[in-house]
């Protein structure tokens, strides 16, 4: 008679040897729930066969970094462009010519901080 635990992984080999006829990748990280190999359907997402969980896999340190990147400049454009309503408001309240400098100076410097963002970003730089 089969134990419980055999029956159960005979499911699992079943579930992997459907998942890789369906075209699904068997990759090199395994469940940490399970410590069965992950898969990776055609659909891009990765599964365990055996308890059926999702992972995201970061392909490369360098897409990572990119993702984070982009973040940041995000919140660095966000940032910027608020204190560019702040200057600008500034603007219109300044009476004497060194203040209207002094603010056009700043608003100038966000929108270099902004541009930048916005071009990194689309991947424009250099
Ligand atoms: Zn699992």
């Amino acid at each position: 008679m089969q134990s419980r635990a055999g029956s159960r992984e005979d499911e699992v080999v079943k579930k992997m040897a459907s998942l890789l006829k369906s075209g699904a990748t068997m990759l090199e990280q395994t469940c940490p729930f399970c410590n069965v190999p992950l898969f990776r359907l055609k659909t891009g997402e990765v599964v365990c066969p055996s308890c059926g969980q999702r992972f995201v896999i970061v392909s490369s340190d360098e897409e990572e970094l990119q993702a984070r990147g982009n973040l940041v400049l995000q919140e660095l454009e966000r940032a910027a462009v608020e204190r560019l309503a702040e200057i600008a408001s500034q603007l219109r309240g300044a009476r004497d010519p060194s203040e209207v400098s002094e603010a056009l100076d700043v608003a100038i410097n966000l929108l270099r901080v902004i541009d930048y963002a916005r071009k990194i970003r689309q991947g424009k730089a250099g």
